[in-house]
C-alpha cells in the first residue's frame, strides 16, 4: 500500500522505532511494548491512529491501556475510519461470508463473526436457529455494543440477542460484561439446530460456551467415515456431536459417550432419542477416572475420540498441558485394537500443531504402537484462520490409525 499520512483531528499513538513492522503487516494487536506514547486525549475505548516513528499512518485502532494489548487495530486504510458505518460493513461482510459458505440458514448453527478472523477483534457472534449469542472479549467491542446490536437487527433481525462473557478474558481487558439478554426472549424451552442432517437440542439459557461446539462440525463428518461397523468411545462428548455423527452418518456398531457434566449427558441422551439413534449410550463420569478404569480393565475399542477442554489458557502452563495431552492420548491408544482409529483434538491455542504432533510421537514411542496420521484438521470453515493473525487457529483435530 502507498504511504499514508496521518489524519487531522484523531488522537495519535506513536510506535517505537522498529515496532511498526508487524502492524504494517496487518496483525491486529498492538502490545504495550510497541508504543512510544499514546495521546492522553484518547480515553480507553476511544479511537486512535497509530503512527510509525517516521510519522507515517499505520492503522486505526481502539485504545485500552488496561490490557496488554494496548490497541486493537481494525483498519489499515486512512480513508476507512472507524465510524458506525464501518462496523456495520464489517459485520455485513462476515455474515455474507457465512451465507456464501452455505452455513447461514434458518435452522442452522454457525459462527457469524469470529473475532480477528473477521477483522472484528474481540467480538464473537454465534447464530443458533434465529437466536444470536454475543461474546464481548474486548473493551473496543463493549463500548460499541449498541452499534453492533443495531447493525445485527438491521442485517439479520434475530429473534433474540444475548451476551456472554468469559471471566478470564474480561479480566485481561479490564471489563465486566454480565451475561444478559439484550433483546427479545431467549427461549427457556429447548431449541434445535440441524447439523449434517442431525438435530441437536440446545440449551441457550444454561449451556456451556455459547451452547454448542460449532467448531467441530466438519470434523464430526470427517471422523464418521472411518467408523463403519466399529465400536466407538467418544470421550468428552458434551451433547453427543461426534457420537451421533458416528452412529447416524458413520454406521458405527456401538457408541459410548462420556462427559463429566450431568447436564451434557442428559442433552446427549435426548439428542440420540430425537434422532432415532438406539446404539449409543452416554455416561456421566470423570473422563480421566474412566480412561484409567477402562485401561485397567483391559477394555478395547475400534475407535476412540478425545476432545478434552482447553488444558491451558496461558503459555506459561504449556508443559503441564502437553503432559496432560500425552497422558490422555496414551490411554486412548492403549484402548484401541490394532488398526483402530484415534480422533484426537486440542483446542488450546497455545499448543501448536507441531507440539501436538510431538505429543503423539511420544505416545507412539512409549506405547510401541505405530500411529499414522490420516488427516490433520482444524476448526470448521466458519472459524477461519486469518493469515495475518495466526492466533486465530486454535483447534487441532488429527485423525489417526493406530497399529
Ligand atoms: N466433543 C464435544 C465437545 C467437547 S468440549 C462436541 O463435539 O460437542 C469438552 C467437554 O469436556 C465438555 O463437555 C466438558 O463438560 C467435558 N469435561 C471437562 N472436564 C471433564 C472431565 N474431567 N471429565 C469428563 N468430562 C469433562
Amino acid at each position: 500500500m502507498a504511504q499514508q499520512q496521518p489524519v487531522d483531528g484523531i488522537p495519535t499513538a506513536t510506535l517505537k522505532p522498529r515496532k511498526a513492522q508487524p502492524l504494517y503487516g496487518r496483525h491486529p494487536w498492538a502490545l504495550h511494548s510497541a508504543f512510544d506514547q499514546i495521546d492522553d486525549s484518547a480515553a480507553n475505548g476511544d479511537i486512535v491512529q497509530l503512527v510509525g516513528d517516521h510519522g507515517r499512518f499505520v492503522a486505526y485502532g481502539v485504545v485500552n491501556r488496561q490490557s496488554r494489548i494496548n490497541a486493537r487495530l481494525y483498519s489499515w486504510d486512512a480513508d476507512q475510519p472507524l465510524t458506525d458505518d464501518f462496523w456495520k460493513r464489517k459485520l455485513a461482510a462476515a455474515i455474507d461470508c457465512r451465507r456464501q459458505l452455505g452455513l447461514f440458514h434458518e435452522t442452522a448453527g454457525c459462527r457469524l463473526v469470529y473475532s480477528e478472523a473477521d477483522g472484528l477483534s474481540g467480538l464473537i457472534v454465534d447464530y443458533f436457529a434465529g437466536h444470536v449469542v454475543l461474546q464481548i472479549n474486548a473493551l473496543a467491542m463493549e463500548k460499541r455494543l449498541d452499534v453492533i446490536v443495531a447493525a445485527l437487527n438491521e442485517l439479520i433481525a434475530p429473534k433474540s440477542i444475548a451476551v456472554r462473557g468469559e471471566a478470564g478474558i474480561q479480566k485481561a481487558e479490564g471489563i465486566t460484561v454480565e451475561a444478559a439478554v439484550l433483546q427479545g426472549e431467549v427461549p427457556t424451552d429447548p431449541i434445535y439446530i440441524s447439523e449434517n442432517g442431525i438435530e441437536f437440542e440446545l440449551d441457550l439459557s444454561g449451556g456451556q460456551k455459547t451452547g454448542f461446539y460449532l467448531d467441530q462440525r466438519e470434523n464430526r463428518v470427517a471422523a464418521a467415515k472411518y467408523f463403519s461397523g466399529r465400536r466407538v468411545l467418544d470421550m468428552f462428548c458434551y451433547s453427543g456431536g461426534f457420537s451421533l455423527a458416528a452412529a447416524k452418518l458413520g454406521g458405527a456398531s456401538e457408541v459410548i459417550g462420556i462427559d463429566g457434566s450431568d447436564r451434557a449427558i442428559e442433552l446427549a441422551r435426548r439428542n440420540a432419542a430425537r434422532n432415532g439413534v438406539t446404539n449409543a449410550r452416554f455416561e456421566s463420569v470423570d473422563a480421566f477416572d474412566h480412561l484409567k478404569a477402562q485401561v485397567d480393565a483391559g477394555e478395547k475399542y475400534d475407535a476412540v475420540i478425545l476432545d478434552p477442554p482447553k488444558f491451558t489458557k496461558t503459555r506459561r502452563n504449556i508443559n503441564e498441558a502437553l503432559k496432560a495431552y500425552f497422558h490422555v492420548n496414551r490411554q486412548g491408544v492403549n484402548l484401541l485394537n490394532p488398526g483402530g482409529i484415534l480422533v484426537t483434538c486440542s483446542c488450546s491455542g497455545n499448543v501448536s500443531r507441531e507440539d501436538f504432533q510431538m505429543t503423539l510421537l511420544g505416545v507412539a514411542q512409549k506405547s510401541g504402537r505405530d500411529i499414522q496420521i490420516l488427516e490433520q484438521r482444524a476448526a470448521a470453515i466458519d472459524h477461519p484462520t486469518l493469515v495475518t493473525c495466526p492466533e486465530t487457529q486454535y483447534l487441532k483435530c488429527f485423525i489417526c490409525r493406530v497399529e
